[in-house]
């Protein structure tokens, strides 16, 4: 089984406009979304949730006032000031790290589970689909990527499928290590300006430190000429494939409102263009 996970430095690249497109031409795949921060795959996918389940990023830490005989030693021990005069807890302040619990002689401080998020596994027209929400403010994105990615690989194993096509996280942090670690096939989405530049060059370094084969294709390539040919030229010197330029297209932004990926929508210039990419990225994926 194969794991293709298409990434970018940002949002706003057109990373999840080539996920949805990918998720229509591949054949026998299931679907990750792990940009779990702002998931937005499911836009242009339909899910039908099909199972549901929370998912607990960590603890925070209360204290029963009932017990507590106010001695003020876990106030002491707190490295993180999130206890206050009265005991009560700073929930944006604890790190849940336990201490206080650990010490607390009235057992009055507990660590409870939160639930961060929600996963979902869903049936799309073009497959199965695993998706997830974390709660805004929670943390451990991280840990829900690797655990969308997991279900994902999970269903395709049991179903027989050998591809899981991966919506990659945005950023170099955490969550995009989650999405990007092991995989068979990295493809860089980027967008021809200063910043895409510089966000392929944290990107490829990321992929570089991890070993992980690598494409990369420019979208809205027709907007800058001259910088998607320095980015060009980056690539060939970090003997980076390129797979594709993606012309602009209006039509990509009327397929999103219509709730399709743009190869479901149009036979235009991005639409033909992306299913080139498409056809060297499976050439890549079948040959890695
Ligand atoms: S250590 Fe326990 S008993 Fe003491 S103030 Fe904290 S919660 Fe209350
Ligand atoms: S769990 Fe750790 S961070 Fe949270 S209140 Fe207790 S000692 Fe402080």
């Amino acid at each position: 089984m194969k794991e293709l996970t298409i990434v970018s430095g940002k949002g706003g690249a057109g990373k999840t406009s080539v996920a949805a497109s990918f998720a229509a031409l591949a054949r026998d795949k299931a679907i990750a979304d792990c940009d779990v921060d702002a998931a937005d795959l499911h836009l242009v996918m339909e899910p039908t949730i099909k199972h549901r389940e929370p998912f607990s990023g960590g603890s925070k830490a209360e204290i029963d006032l009932k017990i507590c005989s106010s001695c003020g030693l876990c106030r002491t021990l707190c490295r993180f000031d999130a206890i206050d005069k009265d005991y009560k807890i700073d929930d944006f302040a604890c790190e849940g790290c336990g201490v206080c619990a650990d010490n607390c002689p009235e057992k009055a401080a507990l660590l409870i589970p939160r639930q961060a998020g929600e996963l979902f596994v869903s049936d799309t027209r073009n497959g199965p689909m695993v998706h997830a929400r974390l709660i805004p403010g929670e943390e451990n994105s991280g840990k829900l990527v690797s655990l969308v990615r997991s279900r994902a690989r999970e269903i395709a194993e049991n179903e027989k499928l050998g591809l899981v096509l991966i919506d990659g996280s945005p950023g170099i942090g955490c969550p995009v290590i989650a999405s990007v670690t092991g995989v068979s096939l990295l493809l860089i989405v980027t967008e021809p300006t200063l910043s895409g530049l510089h966000d392929l060059d944290r990107i490829a370094s990321l992929a570089g430190h991890f070993g992980i084969p690598s494409a990369v294709c420019v979208n809205k390539f027709d907007i800058n000429i001259e910088m998607t040919e320095s980015i060009e030229k980056y690539c060939a010197g970090k003997k980076l494939p390129i797979v594709g330029r993606i012309p602009y297209d209006t039509l990509v932004t009327k397929a999103q409102i219509a709730g399709v990926s743009v190869v479901e929508y149009s036979g235009g210039a991005a639409a033909l263009e992306v299913s080139r990419v498409w056809k060297k990225t499976n050439y890549m994926l079948e040959t890695c």
